[in-house]
């Protein structure tokens, strides 16, 4: 249901809410509160100043209004506290007025100053206070809606909803959840502890649940035999175009092509994910499939987590294709109407075979003429949804998703519901390990001599910083600094800079002088931390490592070392030295995660939530892995049934 149909929703709030993602009345009352307080009933008897102060008490005299400053009121009564006659003020409440009677029995939250006697009620409610607490759900807001609105938003919207039954009956009664229509209910209106942690729980089940339901619908259909599965391409052309690469494909990178060949060939749909570590060259199997389906013209999508990724991908399909009928196209949100308009309609009439793009790709607007293959680049970066979404666009697309980041056996079981795994283990032949050196702040005269002497052989340098621009909650280092620093210190060299903020054509163009050559030293904060290509590039300095996961570290390094040079990596760091000393020691993505999950209890396998990576609204892949098993087995019995 749209929002403007919920009473109490005006335009401006809708603008508000929309700024929080909430798009519908569907949004709002899954915009579950990340947190509660939990307020405790005080004793009046303890003359303390409390800022929370929360008691239940009787009316004791009739409320009285009082106007002021043109909008804003007052009301104030006396009430029987605990057998202490104390004022209740409550402000901006007039409409309260008439249910304030004598004898009526009500719970007040507020600041309670002893020495006037005086309640400041920031909340009133009618009726007793029950289990000797009072818990409020804390939303995620910005500065435009209190939580106090949020939460009669997320009602309202409520009182639209009927009946909601994701989880069957039997599974319901099995664990002894709540209908999920009342936990919502309970969680936004929560009255004590225990029926709250069954309607969490019910909520997070129903979320993985869900999820897994969909998992496993979509692997029914990949098992299904369909003769309209069968794409028929033609074998000696790809070959033909493998011949003509410029270098040799890998081992590895034979096998899997092979195996993906036959497998779009044959009538299931293939549903596969290609694991390799960082510049293991996927990319180059991507297109070569891609370029199959093209012999019997079926159409690609290829889509990557960024702008910058996706821009680099373009520019590499581009020229490596330059000989053949291949065309390609790119897709991105930055791109101006009438441009996007444009690829629309080549797609459309089939005058684009591969189309490399952002999630823009998603759009509706995208109509293939005969999408046969869906490709993700750095999968883990995308939420579950976007992929599903993708899919289901085209009735028989292949699926190739591919990832440097390693994902046990097991969470890929669980997350990609059995999808079949391919990987590349070796990288293409001369390839150096990258020398990686910790190195403290005051030692930093050495990392300029490494970076130093990678540029007077021609070669260029990343550096990497946590922050954009100085902050005053960390002194962690920034971008802008930097490069004043860097500029200093490499007078008769080229620095350039990059970061989230600047928009799509700026990042471009900053890529494109760096990837010719005409900068030498990149300043950047992690937009280049996957997928980035510069072959020439031998050195990356990251500051203030100890700030970064140990993947996401390795994914960094991965940027140098793409070239027969010897690389290096410095990890800038006062802090920490036991976990980046794994960096020095390590160069397998596999290992280095495995290594930062027995130090630090977690790795960041999965990315952060930011990222979109596999984020669920309650659930957590990582700390609820168990309750996904078991979803996971629930589902599969019920299937089975
Ligand atoms: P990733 O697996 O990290 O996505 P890329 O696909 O970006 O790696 O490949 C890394 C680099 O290696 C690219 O510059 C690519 O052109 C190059 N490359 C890929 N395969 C080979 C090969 N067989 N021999 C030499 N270079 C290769
Ligand atoms: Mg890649």
């Amino acid at each position: 249901m749209e929002l403007s149909k919920i009473k109490g929703l005006g335009e401006k709030t809708i603008q508000y809410l929309n700024q929080l993602n909430i798009y519908d009345s569907d949004d709002l009352i899954r915009n579950y509160p990340y947190r509660f307080n939990v307020y405790a009933k005080r004793s009046i008897n303890d003359d303390r100043y409390y800022d929370n102060f929360v008691s239940d008490g009787v009316v004791e005299s009739p409320a009285v209004i009082n106007f002021f400053r043109g909008k804003m009121n007052r009301i104030t009564f006396r009430c029987n506290i605990q057998n202490k006659i104390i004022r209740v003020v409550i402000f901006n409440r007039a409409f309260l007025k008439n249910k304030i009677v004598p004898g009526s029995i009500v719970t007040l939250t507020g600041k309670y100053d002893p020495k006037k006697e005086e309640l400041v009620a920031s909340n009133i409610k009618f009726g007793a206070l029950k289990n000797g607490v009072e818990i409020e759900p804390v939303y995620h807001l910005n500065k435009k809606i209190t939580g106090k609105q949020m939460n009669n938003y997320v009602n309202s919207a409520l009182s639209y909803v009927e009946v909601l039954n994701n989880i069957p009956e039997s599974l319901r009664e099995k664990y002894n959840f709540m209908n999920e229509y009342d936990a919502l209910k309970i969680i936004n209106n929560p009255v004590d502890e225990a029926s709250l942690k069954t309607a969490l729980k019910t909520l997070k089940y129903e979320e993985l649940f869900t999820y897994m339901k969909n998992v496993r619908l979509l692997k029914l259909k990949n098992e299904v035999h369909n003769p309209c599965y069968k794409k028929n391409v033609d074998l000696d052309k790809v070959n033909d175009f493998i011949n003509c690469l410029p270098f040799k494909l890998t081992l590895d990178q034979k096998k899997v092509t092979e195996k993906m060949l036959s497998e779009i060939s044959n009538d299931t749909l293939m549903n596969r994910l290609l694991q390799g570590d960082v510049g293991t060259g996927k990319t180059i199997v991507a297109f070569i499939l891609a370029y199959a389906l093209k012999t019997g013209n079926y159409q690609t999508s290829f889509m990557a987590p960024t702008e910058v990724l996706a821009r680099q991908h373009y520019k590499n399909a581009q020229s490596l294709f330059k000989d053949t009928d291949f065309e390609i196209g790119l897709l991105t949100g930055k791109m101006t109407v009438k441009e996007k308009k444009e690829v629309y309609e080549k797609i459309k009439n089939g005058q684009i075979d591969m189309l490399i793009g952002t999630h823009a790709l998603i759009s509706e607007k995208v109509l293939w003429k005969n999408l046969g293959l869906v490709i993700t680049d750095e999968q883990h970066r995308f939420g579950v949804n976007q992929r599903t979404i993708l899919k289901n666009k085209s009735n028989y697309p292949e699926v190739l998703m591919m990832s440097a980041t390693p994902i046990p056996r097991t969470y890929a079981l669980t997350i990609y519901g059995d999808t079949d795994v391919s990987s590349i283990k070796t990288k293409p032949e001369g390839r150096l390990p990258v020398i990686t050196k910790v190195v403290k702040e005051e030692d930093m005269k050495d990392v300029l001599e490494g970076v130093y002497s990678a540029l007077k052989k021609g070669n260029q340098a990343y550096v990497i910083a946590p922050m954009i621009e100085e902050s005053e909650d960390t002194d962690y280092t920034n971008v802008f600094d930097l490069k004043r620093k860097f500029e200093i210190a490499f007078k008769n060299y080229n620095v350039g800079i990059m970061h989230g903020k600047m928009n799509a054509e700026e990042k471009d163009s900053v890529m494109n002088s760096y990837r010719l050559g005409k900068i030498d030293i990149l300043i950047s904060t992690t937009v280049i931390e996957v997928g980035v290509d510069v072959k020439n590039a031998s050195v990356i300095v990251i500051f203030d490592a100890d700030r970064f996961g140990l993947s996401t570290l390795h994914q960094l390094r991965g940027r140098v070392g793409r070239n027969s040079i010897q690389s290096y990596c410095y990890l800038i760091s006062n802090k920490d030295k036991e976990r980046l000393k794994i960096m020095e020691k390590e160069n397998d993505g596999y290992k280095i995660s495995e290594a930062d999950f027995k130090l630090r209890g977690q790795g960041d396998l999965f990315g952060n939530r930011q990222s979109g990576a596999l984020s669920f609204k309650l659930s957590d892949v990582k700390k609820d892995y168990d309750l996904l098993v078991k979803v996971r087995d629930d589902v599969n019995e019920l299937f089975d049934k």
